[in-house]
């Protein structure tokens, strides 16, 4: 895979583009999973480190408020064995902002990536997982740090 981006300098060392853009994937991917189902913040952490995205608690809690706070998430706190557990869902605003997003993603991977990008997304199954193997990550397997405490 041509992307490789083994980047373990802190977020503050990188361009504001790169900052920006890690910090909007990740909000993506966390509308993307919150359309689908109830997440809460253990979940998303090890989800996005799947994907190779390195994100702390001091990073995660707040951009989940502020998504709540936009309207873009709804959040209930359930207890689970004595311990509280707040649980989010996309919104229906957060579900017509994540049409907007794959829209603009799907835009520009065709631009960025021509020679990986060969499958055709339609908007009608925007939820469908794309067939064939899975690539090992955006970041290619490596790890990258979505932004500093
Ligand atoms: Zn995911």
């Amino acid at each position: 895979m041509p992307i490789r981006a083994e980047d373990r300098r802190p977020a503050r060392a990188r361009a504001a583009v790169v900052r920006d853009f890690l910090r909007g994937a990740a909000q993506a991917h966390v509308l993307h999973h919150a359309v689908e189902h109830d997440v809460y913040g253990a979940w998303l952490t090890d989800e996005l480190s799947r994907h190779g995205y390195v994100i702390s608690p001091g990073t995660l809690y707040p951009l989940l408020h502020r998504m709540e706070t936009e309207g873009l998430l709804a959040s209930r706190v359930e207890v689970d064995r004595g311990r509280a557990l707040r649980l989010y869902r996309a919104t229906e605003q957060g579900r017509r902002e994540l049409g907007i997003l794959r829209k603009a993603v799907a835009e520009l991977a065709v631009e960025l990536l021509p020679g990986i990008v060969t499958g055709r997304w339609t908007e009608a199954q925007p939820d469908e997982e794309p067939s064939g193997p899975r690539p090992a990550g955006l970041l290619g397997g490596g790890r990258t740090t979505v932004a500093d405490e």
